[in-house]
């Protein structure tokens, strides 16, 4: 396997290193306990993302997600809240001390997303974005980089290395789908890349089964696929009312649902020597 991947990768490839802890507001991220992170794809109110924050938490999630800065595949679709968005995240970190996990979408935004995040999330289109990796290298917060969907293990692992070689090695990767020729899911969730990732990289490595699979059904088994598969966490789209979201409806849980997949998250965590 290791002869398929490039020799250039000298801060993140495994080599002799041991797996690497990223901390953010003391939870490690790549250590024994997986880590849940949960929210909805975009902030869309006040309401919205304060409940689903404290619904969250009760579950046993440990980190908020929640887009302010969306990018849509339609110009006309919701772009997302921006700055009101980040605010409210930040409101409802306050209350209930869940960090913050949200996407960075152009370096002309990072001082902004900077003063509100725990986690800069580089999405999926951006992966390639060589000029917004070499920016995020240059923070001292913790970076989220999913996988490109049409991206080898290969090319994400050398966009982690932008990141490590500006500066940053702060970094979880985040497996979230591939495009294939498969059409019944939205994507292909490639659940190979978490033990190949875990072998080739020292980084800690999350699934992402939402955007993987595009369907809320699937979220529930996928999630349990990737602790067994090995990841190190998982980041999960959740909505007080799916079928009324901005975006991602059809692939975020309620919160019943979300509350059923950690409590049956947890034997497989254990069957693997894991926790939650
Ligand atoms: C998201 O997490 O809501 C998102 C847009 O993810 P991706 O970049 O993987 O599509
Ligand atoms: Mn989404």
């Amino acid at each position: 396997m290791e002869k398929n991947i490039s020799s250039s990768l000298k801060l993140v490839a495994r080599r002799d290193r041991s797996d690497s802890v990223v901390e953010v507001n003391g939870i490690e991220i790549g250590a024994k306990k997986i880590v849940v992170i949960a929210g909805p794809c975009s902030v869309e109110s006040r309401s919205q993302i304060l409940e689903t924050a404290r619904a969250v938490k009760k579950a046993g999630a440990q980190m908020l997600r929640g887009g302010a800065f969306k990018p849509r595949t339609s110009p006309y679709s919701f772009q997302g809240l921006e700055e009101e968005g980040l605010k409210l995240l930040a409101e409802a970190r306050e209350e209930t001390g869940l960090p913050i996990v949200t996407e960075l979408m152009a370096p002309d935004s990072l001082d902004l997303v900077l003063s509100y995040a725990d986690v800069l999330q580089i999405g999926t289109r951006n992966m390639y974005n060589y000029p917004l990796l070499r920016a995020v290298g240059g923070v001292n917060k913790p970076i989220l980089l999913k996988r490109g969907f049409s991206a080898t293990v290969d090319e994400w692992l050398n966009a982690a290395e932008y990141v490590l070689k500006s500066g940053n090695s702060q970094v979880m990767l985040c497996e979230r789908g591939i495009r294939t020729f498969e059409n019944l899911t939205r994507f292909t969730l490639d659940l190979s890349a978490v033990p190949a990732v875990k072998k080739l990289s020292h980084l800690p490595v999350l699934v992402d089964p939402s955007h993987g699979t595009g369907h809320r059904s699937l979220v529930p088994p996928m999630s349990k696929a990737a602790v067994a598969a090995g990841a190190d966490g998982l980041l999960i789209e959740v909505h007080p009312q799916p079928e009324k979201a901005l975006s991602d409806g059809p692939q975020s849980l309620n919160f019943d649902e979300f509350g059923d997949l950690v409590q049956g998250l947890r034997l497989v965590a254990e069957a693997v020597h894991r926790s939650l």
